[in-house]
């Protein structure tokens, strides 16, 4: 089997998760499989073969799991940017709209060199609102890179909105 379809055949959906009417795509099955999540990291770095990447910046939290992993393989510091109020030290922050009031997200202000190209990495994407939020918090001191996700939900077309921002947009699976 190819890697797409290694890793749709693991991905489990879960009907009515978080609420009602939602399919959910559950994403922990990867980590039970090493093999797999190797060839993952391998593949997602390969996609940015060519591009300029000083750092990944990764969204809490599924976006940890292979962020940092795909940081590693590139060899180049990996960025948390986490939900207000977790982070110790002096951050900066950017606040969203949710379909329901708003969401604020931060990194260590100390985390981004200014003027670095850093990668987003985020696991899925849906309708490209989370990842916009961090690109803003990023632009703040530095330039995105570019955006790299484990799955694409195409149907919500995130990466048309993603790719006025920057028009590198991977994804392993849609
Ligand atoms: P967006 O902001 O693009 O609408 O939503 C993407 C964010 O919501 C990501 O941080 C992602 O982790 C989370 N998310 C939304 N739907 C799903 C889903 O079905 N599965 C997983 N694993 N995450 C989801």
């Amino acid at each position: 089997k190819n890697l797409e379809e290694r890793v749709k055949s693991v991905i489990r959906d879960v009907q009515d998760f978080p609420k009602p009417g939602i399919l959910f795509k559950d994403i922990t099955p990867i980590l039970l499989y090493p093999d797999l999540l190797q060839d993952m990291i391998t593949e997602m770095a390969n996609q940015f073969e060519g591009i300029q990447i000083d750092a990944v910046a990764g969204i809490e939290s599924r976006g940890y799991l292979f962020g940092v992993l795909l940081a590693q393989k590139l060899q180049v510091p990996f960025i948390m940017i986490r939900k207000e109020g977790k982070l110790p030290a002096k951050t900066i922050k950017e606040s969203y709209d949710l379909e329901y009031g708003s969401a604020t997200i931060e990194v260590h202000e100390d985390a981004i060199k200014t003027g670095s190209n850093v990668l987003i990495h985020d696991d899925l994407l849906a309708t490209g609102g989370t990842a916009i939020a961090a690109a803003n918090l990023i632009k703040q001191k530095a330039n995105v890179a570019g955006f790299s996700f484990v799955i694409d939900l195409t149907f919500l077309e995130g990466s048309k909105k993603l790719k006025e921002i920057k028009p590198i947009v991977k994804s392993l699976i849609t």
